[in-house]
């Protein structure tokens, strides 16, 4: 949906399915799904494994996490399952390396699969079995399995292969760097051979053309952003990246935003959903902040743009699409929200700033998980983005003193003090001086930074690829013990902990009844808990926001006395209901 930008152009539809996923074959429901979701466009690795998926083909596909590839395999996966006659026992089949990934491709089946009604079920080590027993034998229409946990499962004869249709390996070359060869073939060999598979691999070394070899027919291949982006269109801003683990992105966004405080900055995330959600979160921490996306009408868009080009609003969030073709004034910071699933979306979205000389910033905020993908993008642009730690508490302390130099400074040159040199000789008689202007930029100080409470935002910095290759050279035993911890296969705990991980404290989780909806941030649910309980709030653990509720990692032992400040306090002026979240 391009806008012209003589703005003469009659409106394009406001909203209706995305032409260019309904162009792929997709039906009505899933059409219907992707609208929910604010997918405004297919991504490359869509575009181009959809259709022979749908068709029934299989396929090896090289995509990265990123790339939208859970999409590209699932929406087909679920057109056909629910075209096909229906089966008592699982008709589809996702094998992936670990538990994480097991959740969250279970999340993304449901989330597409709502409308259609499909019965998913996540397998994977470390959760009790009496439950995934009693759900198999319910019967389910998609597996999704850790390779070990799915063969457990298979030996003690509670997963029944036999009527499995179509299977998708996911992330294969990191289950094979986990050991699961062996694993794969034995699972595969339970499935009927007529089914349909397909293979998602991020890397495609000999051996990963050997399993193809092996358990795919005549398949067809899908490699995207092979080449490099054109010779002159590479960006020449600075370019920098902080890995941050997601419940922290939005934190971190803040953050970047306090540090660079810029006036003019386009923020770019995946979906209509997110543009939104991420324009309220910002109004509501006081940033000058409006949306653009392709669920807007023109006029609307007119104005947002209007408001833009005359100051009015400092930042423009903005999906691809909606960005795609609109006259945007030059900007001094593109801010990344995730990074774009193909390199030319990241060429053109970063080529917004340091125009014709003039200095520009490219900040992109990256899940752990997305590391590759923004390798793929140093790669194919030639340029090199530097992954820094995210700006820490006292970094922005730090910034807002220099700002809070700078404004008096401004102030001292500027003159006409006369009014305020009566208040200073008065407090001089009982003051020194220095204290007095001390204080006074104290106040100064403080009015700028909103007297917000500020938590530290964990960086993830390790790469996984780096850490897993270091225990293969340095210890050989500790591969198998990753392995477990990463798939939870002989774990206690279904969940891996994000987030610090310095206390030795055995954590729980509380459940606040007021999430995103309530205009409230992570940084907000960190304050209240610091300052209400009095304690170092370098003791909470991982936060997750949804729209109605947040969830906090805290110790165990301080649970119930935060609940009990909880109680008493106000949140953003909510009054909060707090409780021990049971799984
Ligand atoms: P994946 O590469 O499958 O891990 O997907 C990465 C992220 O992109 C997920 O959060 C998806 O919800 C999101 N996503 C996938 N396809 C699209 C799309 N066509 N438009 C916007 N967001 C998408």
């Amino acid at each position: 949906m391009k806008t012209d930008t003589n703005h003469t152009q009659i409106a394009p539809p406001a909203r209706g399915f995305s032409p260019g996923f309904a162009a792929l074959g997709l039906e009505a429901k899933l059409l219907a799904a992707l609208d929910a979701l604010g997918y405004e466009e297919p991504t490359p690795i869509q575009r181009e494994a959809i259709p022979p998926l749908l068709a029934g083909q299989d396929l090896l596909g090289q995509a990265a996490t990123g790339t939208g590839k859970t999409a590209a395999f699932t929406l087909p996966l679920l057109q056909r399952i629910t075209q096909l006659a229906r089966r008592p026992h699982p008709s589809a089949l996702i094998l992936v390396p670990t538990r994480e990934l097991a959740i969250q491709v279970a999340e993304a089946v449901n989330r597409y699969g709502k409308e259609l009604r499909i019965a998913v079920l996540p397998i994977y080590g470390g959760q009790a079995i009496g439950p995934q027993l009693h759900t198999l034998k319910r019967g389910v229409d998609v597996v999704v399995a850790t390779p070990g946990r799915a063969l457990d499962h298979i030996r003690r004869n509670t997963l029944q292969l036999k009527h499995v249709q179509i299977v998708v390996l996911d992330e294969a070359d990191e289950m094979l760097d986990m050991g699961f060869a062996d694993d794969l073939d034995a699972i595969l060999e339970q499935t009927p051979g007529e089914r349909q598979t397909a293979l998602f691999s991020a890397t495609m070394p000999p051996r990963i053309a050997a399993i193809a070899h092996r358990h795919l027919k005549d398949p067809v291949e899908v490699t995207i952003a092979r080449e490099t982006v054109r010779a002159g269109t590479a960006p020449r801003v600075r370019q920098t990246a902080y890995v941050v683990p997601r419940p922290h992105k939005v934190a971190a966004l803040g953050r970047v935003l306090d540090m660079a405080s810029p006036t003019s900055a386009l923020v770019f995330c995946r979906t209509r959903l997110e543009v939104d959600e991420l324009t309220e979160m910002l109004k509501g921490r006081g940033s000058r902040a409006e949306a653009i996306h392709g669920g807007m009408t023109q006029v609307q868009r007119d104005r947002v743009m209007k408001a833009f080009r005359s100051g009015k609003t400092d930042l423009l969030v903005a999906t691809d699409v909606a960005a795609r073709g609109l006259d945007i004034p030059h900007v001094s910071h593109v801010i990344n929200f995730d990074v774009p699933s193909a390199p030319e979306a990241y060429v053109h979205r970063i080529g917004r700033t340091g125009r014709a000389g003039r200095e520009g910033a490219a900040i992109t905020i990256v899940e752990p998980r997305e590391q590759r993908l923004l390798r793929n993008i140093e790669q194919l642009t030639k340029s090199k983005i530097d992954v820094a730690n995210v700006p820490s508490v006292a970094d922005l302390k730090v910034k807002r003193l220099e700002l809070t130099r700078a404004s008096v400074q401004d102030a001292l040159a500027a003159g006409e003090l006369d009014l305020f040199q009566v208040v200073v000789e008065s407090l001089a008689e009982k003051h020194d001086p220095r204290d007095v202007a001390a204080a006074a930029i104290k106040l100064v100080y403080q009015a700028n930074g909103e007297g917000r409470a500020e938590a530290e935002i964990p960086t993830a910095s390790a790469r996984r690829e780096d850490a897993s290759e270091m225990s293969r050279r340095h210890a050989p035993h500790s591969m198998d013990r990753a392995r477990d911890a990463k798939t939870g296969e002989r774990s206690g705990s279904p969940y891996g902990r994000t987030g610090r991980s310095a206390s030795p404290s055995t954590m729980t989780k509380l459940h606040i009844a007021a999430g995103r909806a309530a205009g409230i941030r992570p940084g907000d649910l960190v304050g209240a808990i610091a300052n209400e309980a009095g304690l170092d709030s370098r003791v909470l653990g991982a936060i997750e926001m949804t729209d109605k509720f947040s969830l906090v990692e805290v110790p165990e032992e301080m649970a119930d006395g935060i609940i009990d400040a909880l109680s008493r306090t106000r949140i953003k002026g909510h009054k909060v209901a707090v409780r021990v979240y049971r799984q």
